[in-house]
């Protein structure tokens, strides 16, 4: 039988580093989009589940702004899939009845194919939010080009389109607690 293992992608500090720069630039972009008003910057996080969740975690610290949280699950790779079955939205939906006013920012551990951003930016566009930007820590390529034609307005890093877990990302909802971004090799 061939051993499962993984193969360090993306280390821990390589991770903090970058996203330490693009906070920097999500709190700058969200208070230069305020200007000309009074009002402090609201931000409505809402992270897609549970993929999202450490990369949530680490990012929301190190935003200091007036700053609220929605979760929302939506599963492609359900189990043992290591390819996209679809996006489909899961049981748990806490986002409110209207988003009037707020700022939000969608945010997901990886854009491979874009059906999960594709849905959730419906999702959040229906309770018509004041903004709506997305955010994900990897993007897959392939053949030297993104795999998916959806353009998220923040993205951490270039992957190759590799199956990998760690940093909230699973393989049959094991491996999420790994620090760095791994392949999975044999899986
Ligand atoms: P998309 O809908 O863009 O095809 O896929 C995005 C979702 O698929 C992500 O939220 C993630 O849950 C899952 N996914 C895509 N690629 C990978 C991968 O390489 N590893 C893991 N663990 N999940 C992935
Ligand atoms: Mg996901």
């Amino acid at each position: 039988m061939i051993k499962t293992t993984t193969k360090t992608l993306i280390d821990s500090q390589t991770i903090a580093k970058k996203l330490k720069a693009i906070a920097d630039q999500i709190t700058k972009d969200l208070i230069s989009q305020h200007n000309d008003t009074d009002s402090t910057p609201q931000l409505t996080i809402i992270p897609i589940m549970t993929g999202a969740i450490i990369f949530l975690a680490d990012l929301i610290r190190l935003i200091p702004l007036k700053a609220q949280i929605h979760l929302v699950t939506i599963t492609s790779y359900p189990g043992t899939a290591t390819t996209s079955q679809g996006a489909k939205l899961g049981d748990l939906n806490h986002l409110p009845h209207d988003l009037k006013d707020q700022n939000v920012l969608i945010i997901d551990d990886i854009l491979d194919s874009g059906a999960t951003l594709t849905l959730a930016k419906q999702l959040v566009q229906k309770k018509h939010p004041q903004s709506v930007k997305t955010c994900v820590l990897l993007r897959k390529f392939r053949d030297n080009k993104p795999i998916a034609p959806f353009n998220a307005d923040y993205t951490c890093f270039d992957i190759p389109d590799e199956f990998v877990v760690g940093y909230g990302l699973d393989y049959d909802d094991y491996y999420r607690n790994l620090p760095d971004i791994c392949i999975l090799q044999n899986p």
